[in-house]
């Protein structure tokens, strides 16, 4: 009896998985085949300069290729691509059925790899039993360095950085901070920053923002600790944003 219904499941899971991947290749934009070279470029093009968290790459592949961008970009959403590298994190896999399962092993150092955890606790001292909706925390592998980020939904354009290993106590240094906003943006011009500190649950947090240019950082950090975490944002968002930030500190 068990083993009927065990045998009736399988049938079931591969009929399924059969109209699933039909279902897939009929929603394809452009041939199968197609797809392999572009994973390629991606993942030799990709640890060069890293992701800019748009299709930068993906758009000049295209217009050398003759391929049409924009229908690419709707379906590759649709797969949970939004940016160059989660081509490779979320589409790429999808198609594994094409390939011999050597295609996917590739030379260590050049392999980015997205991992979603539940979970978090490293040497640093900083450990996070539970992630609080909306926030997802995505572990960014590249050879053997690993960075740890929270986002919020699949988008990954506002994220809060994990700094393992930052200068935290620099953080009350106002010229430390101008220089950090500098650094990041490469705008130096008559800037005037705005900084503002105040206490979320046990943390301290300081704010930096100029009055006309994006972006907006804002750390969060105990004394004595040596890693910060690092929220890059915009003035519309930056009220919304500090408002979750304060879900994810309580979790911290
Ligand atoms: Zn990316």
């Amino acid at each position: 009896m068990l083993e009927n219904l065990c045998m009736d499941e399988k049938a079931f899971k591969k009929a399924y998985k059969e109209r699933e991947l039909k279902a897939f290749k009929e929603s394809l934009p452009m041939k199968e085949i197609d797809f392999l070279p572009l994973f390629d470029f991606l993942n030799s093009e990709l640890p060069k300069n890293g992701c800019q968290h748009d299709f930068s790459l993906l758009e000049s592949y295209c217009k050398e290729k003759g391929l049409d961008f924009s229908v690419l970009v709707e379906w590759l959403n649709e797969q949970g691509g939004f940016c160059d590298c989660e081509i490779l994190a979320n589409v790429e896999e999808q198609f594994e059925y094409l390939t011999k399962p050597t295609h996917k092993i590739k030379p260590k150092s050049t392999q980015t790899v997205q991992r979603k955890l539940d979970a978090l606790t490293i040497d640093c001292g900083f450990s996070i039993k539970k992630v609080p909706v909306p926030w997802i925390l995505v572990a960014i592998s590249q050879g053997d360095k690993t960075n740890y980020q929270f986002q919020i939904g699949k988008k990954s354009d506002f994220p809060v950085i994990l700094e393992s290993d930052f200068p935290v106590d620099k953080l009350s240094d106002d010229i430390f901070l101008h220089n950090y906003w500098m650094a990041k943006t490469e705008l130096d011009s008559e800037l005037v920053f705005a900084i503002d500190r105040q206490c979320i649950h046990n943390f301290e947090t300081v704010q930096i923002r100029t009055k006309r240019w994006s972006p907006i950082f804002v750390f969060a950090y105990r004394q004595g600790m040596k890693w910060c975490l690092v929220l890059r944002t915009e003035t519309a968002r930056i009220r919304n944003d500090v408002r979750e930030l304060e879900k994810l500190l309580k979790e911290v």
